[in-house]
């Protein structure tokens, strides 16, 4: 079983040599779990091309040449700018993930995946890992009035936090009781997993070109996101800004830290650089209600910038 389970995850396979291009970042972390939640992980199982693949692909029709760093550099910015995609799309990562089933789930709306490709563990075929998720502390908040997508974290008593994760981890005990009470009597395991919560974790691979890849990220990294999936999307990004330092930077610079604004926004602008204050502007402009408070949040956005010094 132990051997077994070794081959499903993937050890390292020993001192290859190969012709291939590898990243030192990359082999350093290949196969190494970075933990996520109260039992999850990412962890990198193999990867191929680099920000050099990059470059190669948009120069295809020169050859390499004797470009310089900086050069190539600039022309990843220029490429992430004006969203000539493709070279993009030659960099891979393959990943081994363990997730709750309710992040799992959400993962798998990404259909450019490497054509949908996604290998979930089995819950027809094996019994779960008896691991479930259970939100710490600071994890958990009221339903958000205004975001009905969201939750709300002010002013949460500890009592009432220590009450949901009582509940949580009750309720989980109790299915993975039954469910064990029902393999007992030989119920098929595709019906008896029908007892278990959300909260159960999985386990899946995946496979990612960079392109898409940044595009997952400005999805699940973003503020709006699943705050459970964040944590796996940081988690990720992180280990892709080691091994693509110079696309992330890109990411970082026209995406993920950038804002787009409206043709009504960029009228409010135009009177604010005249230095009319935008409030009396708005109205106007035809900004109001859901745009007009997305504005004010793209506005305290700005603001909290440092001064270039
Ligand atoms: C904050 C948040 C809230 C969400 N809430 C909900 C929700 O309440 N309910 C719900 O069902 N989903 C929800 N989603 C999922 C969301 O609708 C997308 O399915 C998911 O984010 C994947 O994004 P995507 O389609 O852009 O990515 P991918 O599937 O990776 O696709 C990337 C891009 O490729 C193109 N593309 C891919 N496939 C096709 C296709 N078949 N046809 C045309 N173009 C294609 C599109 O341009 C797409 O943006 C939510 C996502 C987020 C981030």
């Amino acid at each position: 079983m132990a051997e077994e389970r070794k081959k499903i995850d993937l050890e390292p396979y020993g001192a290859n040599t190969t012709k291939r291009l590898t990243i030192k970042e990359a082999e350093e972390i290949l196969f190494v779990p970075f933990p996520v939640l109260d039992h999850g992980f990412v962890r990198l199982i193999d990867y191929m091309g680099s920000d050099e693949r990059v470059v190669q692909a948009a120069r295809v029709s020169y050859g390499r040449g004797t470009k310089k760093v900086s050069e190539d550099a600039g022309l990843i910015r220029f490429l992430k700018r004006h969203e000539h995609t493709t070279p993009s799309e030659k960099p891979h990562t393959e990943w081994h993930i363990k997730t709750p089933l309710f992040v799992a789930r959400e993962w798998y709306r990404h259909r450019t995946a490497q054509y949908a490709s996604f290998n979930e563990y089995s819950l027809r075929y094996s019994e779960p890992e008896e691991d479930y998720y259970v939100p710490s502390h600071d994890f958990i908040g009221f339903q958000d009035s205004s975001n009905r997508q969201g939750r709300i974290k002010i002013n949460v008593p500890e009592e009432l936090k220590d009450f949901t994760r009582n509940e949580i981890i009750e309720n989980s005990e109790q299915s993975l009781k039954r469910y064990k009470a029902l393999i007992e009597i030989n119920i098929a395991r595709e019906i008896a997993r029908d007892v278990l919560p959300v909260n159960f974790y999985t386990t899946f691979y995946w496979t990612m070109d960079l392109h898409n890849m940044f595009h997952f990220l400005q999805l699940r990294m973003a503020p709006n996101a699943l705050e459970e999936f964040r944590a796996y999307a940081g988690t990720v990004g992180n280990i892709v800004k080691k091994i693509f330092p110079v696309s992330y930077q890109a990411f970082e610079d026209f995406v993920l830290n950038a804002e787009k604004f409206s043709r009504l926004e960029l009228k409010v602008i135009k009177h604010m650089f005249a230095g009319e204050n935008p409030e009396n502007i708005y109205e106007r402009a035809g900004l109001r209600g859901r745009e007009l408070r997305e504005f004010k949040g793209k506005l305290e956005k700005i603001m909290a910038l440092e001064m270039v010094s």
